[in-house]
């Protein structure tokens, strides 16, 4: 009898491969169980076994496999019906499914790329004899393919020796040379230690006698001392003394204070739990208690809780109630290097049981950690991660939170698999029969229509957590200010006004400008060119900082022109404007100030964001500009005032989800006002304050905002109503990709009638030189939606069989974001 294995490889194949096994290795092999084998001419790939079986494949003669690589399967049945799932679903491969799935050091290639791990140093008697010769090969060349590795070992098979070096963390893959994560460090001083000597310190408070703010400094770090007995923060000293943070840097300087860091840990948190989680208060009892009883009717509950109101208290009780069964928990966020707070929180109550899954960690941290989720560990049960940790070989899930449900970012664009987290996470939690929680202060418009279907329970917190009063939100007619002459700039009196205002009084502001750079457009005054990148259908976005003009598309950059490329005139005019300029705008409001930004460009450096975080905390910055990064559910305790510069780009995007969106970015960013005792205040300036959205955003009106969105969707045949499946087509040839998606659009037609949009370019027609245009599909809620996507699948078949076509890619991307 013959034996056979189907394996999912780590390749982009329609089908699985099958692979002939002897009657020792089918008695042992079991799905989930990694496998080296042969592919095409001389590849060799790790495979996952799918299925053990016996049919002769029809089609090809079956290979022998190289190598069995694991004693155990590494991944989960569950997992199995799950990535099935997600490539049905999002019609990808299983191979997209498995390489989005497992870190890359499971999945070695002949293309790998090893090196050294420096961070370890290794004796020679640890390594087998062949682990050695590698490993002194590295000694002599910086890295090694495969292929190296097969010479100097002379030997086929050498999986198990990288595997070996893996494991011992000599070596690493190239592609996972990542940063380490960083912990966070927190600055303190003391006194040096030269004043322990009483008459230096008294020959020192004498001199500091003309400097009286510095001596405060000093006094009220002897007083805190002595009161606390432990170190004392920056923090801390900057807010008993009043002083400001210069003074306390020439304290510094004058190396009358030291300054010192302590590390407190984020990821692997060996910590204990060191607090209680809090006594709910009515509203929060309320909602837990409504929560658990919409759960013994439906498998997934929406929580439309208001800004500010507790909802994470309220999950970290549901989570308390599942982890003491045993079970596991998926807390999902939109975006993990924003949440650093929630990461603190978690730890805080439920210690070592918390793990972070980050995808900047190394390789190695993943690898630990998928194996201490797939093994049960304690140290495991609340898993804490943005969307690929859908992936994980969960256990025994006893509760998915998806929190933040309504960000887009939830949905993968590029590669392949292009799932959406929070509706592949409710698949996962029901193969466990588990129970999904979505929360949000702004919920889409597709969780709320299920909500109204009775599809989900939906659970309401209105009230801020402590009666905290919601934001006063003013809309501010720019249109009327600039004809008064009452602009400085993109500042209106008004936002001048409360600026100074919060200020003097000790608060800070957020300003919030969904565009980076300076300016979008430099346009000549003379003839009316504007530079455009060279491979992108886009002009480019001046960066005034780095006197640079930038393409935001493909990166292209080039100095910042001193005359006009076209008609050599040097007056050049910018148009429209991003958080740089507001930055350097309000700066110049306030030259006393501290003004920093939180964009894309600030945050590029490894731990750019908790740097800027952790300044704004610490109240080092007074003014924080920036983009949506804003509004991830930060919980500043001093923000009194939130500007919106401009609510006009947001909404007039050409989106049918853009109205629903600017809604959830204004009030989100509004959120972060006046999350203490004084009411917050948030100013919205716009050219056109009588716009709907503005309306509602103003006056907190979720329910008419969705009454009033859904009617568009309705009438226009959008989502939530109707599915929408977006096809791109994209080539470097302008007319390849017009008569592609042209002949695809005709053969949809043929199907589907008037249910296909397009063949359509987008506004940015042209990026990185590759014409891109599109064709949606419109499903109508009563069309079967496997049906239509088979039609779909054969039509991809039948044009990627024409000959003229075969090089124009074709992305199928299902509910569209
Ligand atoms: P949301 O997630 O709804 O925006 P949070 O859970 O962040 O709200 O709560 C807002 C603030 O109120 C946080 O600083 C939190 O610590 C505090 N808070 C919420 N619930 C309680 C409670 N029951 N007891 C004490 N503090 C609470
Ligand atoms: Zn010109
Ligand atoms: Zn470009």
């Amino acid at each position: 009898m013959l034996h056979y294995i189907d394996v999912i490889l780590p390749i982009p194949l329609e089908k699985l491969f099958t692979y002939s096994i002897t009657m020792a290795e089918s008695e042992f092999l079991k799905p989930g169980m990694r496998v080296a084998v042969p592919f095409g001419k001389s590849k060799i790939y790790t495979a996952l076994v799918f299925n053990v079986h016996q049919q002769k494949p029809v089609a090809y003669d079956a290979k022998e496999i190289h190598q069995i690589l694991d004693d155990a399967p590494i991944t989960t049945p569950q997992q199995l019906k799950h990535w099935q799932w997600i490539a049905d679903y999002y019609m990808c491969t299983l191979g997209d499914v498995l390489r989005a799935a497992l870190p890359n050091s499971f999945l070695l290639e002949s293309e790998t790329i090893i090196t050294k791990n420096l961070d370890k140093i290794i004796n020679d008697e640890e390594l087998n004899d062949q682990e050695f010769l590698v490993y002194e090969a590295l000694h002599h060349q910086s890295s090694l393919k495969i292929h190296d590795l097969v010479s100097i070992l002379d030997k086929k098979n050498v999986f198990p020796i990288i595997n070996g070096l893996l494991d011992k963390e000599a070596i690493m893959l190239q592609e996972e040379v990542y940063e380490k994560y960083k912990p966070k460090m927190v600055r303190y001083v003391k006194l040096n230690g030269v004043y322990s000597d009483q008459t230096k310190l008294q020959q020192l408070l004498e001199e500091l006698s003309r400097a009286p703010k510095q001596r405060d400094v000093v006094m009220t770090l002897f007083s805190i001392s002595a009161q606390t007995k432990q170190p004392v923060k920056v923090t801390e000293l900057t807010e008993a003394s009043g002083a400001s943070a210069a003074i306390i840097k020439t304290l510094i300087d004058k190396e009358i204070l030291d300054e010192y860091q302590i590390q407190e840990d984020r990821v692997g948190y060996s910590g204990e739990a060191n607090e209680d989680s809090k006594k709910l208060n009515s509203y929060q009892e309320k909602a837990l208690e409504e929560i658990k009883k919409t759960f013994e009717k439906h498998h997934i509950t929406l929580l439309h809780g208001v800004t500010s109101s507790g909802k994470t208290e309220v999950y970290v009780k549901l989570i308390e109630e599942v982890i003491a069964t045993g079970k596991q928990v998926l807390y999902l966020l939109p975006e993990i290097a924003l949440t650093t707070q929630l990461v603190t929180r978690l730890e805080n109550y439920f210690g070592g049981k918390v793990s972070v899954y980050h995808s900047k960690y190394s390789a190695h941290e993943r690898f630990e950690l998928w194996h201490n989720v797939l093994e049960n560990q304690p140290k495991a049960q609340i898993i804490l991660g943005a969307r690929s940790s859908i992936f994980l070989p969960y256990h025994n899930l006893g509760l998915v939170i998806v929190d933040e449900e309504h960000e887009t970012s939830f949905k993968q664009f590029d590669p392949a698999p292009r799932y959406h987290a929070r509706d592949a996470a409710v698949v996962l939690a029901s193969l466990f029969n588990s129970k999904t929680l979505l929360g949000s202060a702004t919920p889409s418009l597709e969780s709320y229509y299920n909500v109204q279907q009775g599809k989900y329970g939906l659970v309401e917190i209105t009230q801020r957590f402590n009666d905290v009063m919601m934001p006063d939100i003013e809309l501010v007619d720019i249109q009327d200010k600039h004809k008064r002459k009452r602009m400085n700039g993109h500042f209106s009196d008004r936002l001048i006004e409360e600026m100074t205002s919060a200020l003097k009084d000790g608060h800070q502001i957020i300003l919030f400008q969904n565009r980076r750079g300076f300016s979008p457009i430099v346009e000549c005054t003379t003839c009316g060119h504007a530079p455009q990148c060279s491979n992108c259908d886009v002009s480019l976005t001046y960066h005034q900082y780095k006197n640079e003009l930038r393409c935001h598309y493909c990166g292209y950059h080039t100095a910042m022109q001193k005359a006009c490329m076209a008609c050599g005139s040097v007056e050049l005019d910018t148009k429209g404007f991003g958080t740089e300029q507001v930055q350097e705008e309000a700066q110049a409001i306030f030259p006393d100030h501290k003004v920093a930004r939180m964009d894309l460009d600030t945050t590029r450096g490894k731990f750019g964001y908790e740097k800027i975080i952790r300044a704004f905390e610490e109240k080092e910055v007074d003014i924080l500009v920036g983009t949506q990064m804003l509004t991830k559910g930060l919980d500043f305790r001093n923000v009194k005032l939130v500007g919106i510069m401009n609510a006009d780009n947001m909404l007039n995007f050409p989106d049918f989800r853009a109205h629903e969106r600017s809604f959830q970015l204004m009030l989100q960013v509004s959120g972060r006002a006046g999350r203490t005792d004084e009411r917050g205040i948030v100013l919205i300036q716009t050219y056109n304050p009588h716009h709907r959205i503005l309306q509602q955003v103003s006056t907190n009106n979720y329910a008419e905002m969705y009454a009033e969105q859904m009617d568009e969707r309705h009438n226009f045949n959008y989502p939530p109503i109707y599915r929408l499946i977006k096809i791109t087509f994209k080539h470097k040839d302008f007319n390849k990709v017009n008569i592609g998606a042209e002949w695809y659009a005709t053969a949809l037609r043929q199907v589907f009638k008037n249910y296909i949009l397009g063949p359509e370019f987008p506004p940015i027609s042209r990026i990185r030189n590759q014409f891109h245009k599109h064709i949606l599909v419109k499903i109508p809620p009563q069309q079967s939606l496997g049906k239509t996507k088979k039609a779909i699948a054969k039509v991809n078949n039948s044009f990627l069989s024409i000959k003229d076509f075969r090089s124009v890619r074709v992305i199928l991307n299902v509910d569209n974001y």
